[in-house]
């Protein structure tokens, strides 16, 4: 019996950037969640893009107010 939550640390990290630019389906948000909830490796990943993505729009806004001087 093949569990559909059950997805490999590449599909997960997949959708992991995937929700940077897009919003996920409820289907894809459980399925990323369950996987996080026994992985140990992708909620590291996910909390290192969470940063990456924070100090990309700190960044973008700072440059933003730059250009508007
Ligand atoms: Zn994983």
């Amino acid at each position: 019996m093949k569990l559909p939550f059950l997805i490999s640390c590449r599909q997960s990290a997949r959708l992991l950037s995937g929700r940077l630019d897009r919003r996920l389906s409820p289907a894809e948000r459980v399925t990323l969640r369950m996987h996080l909830a026994i992985c140990k490796v992708c909620p590291v990943f996910d909390r290192q893009l969470r940063l990456m993505s924070r100090a990309m729009g700190t960044w973008r806004a700072y440059s933003e107010q730059e250009r508007e001087r």
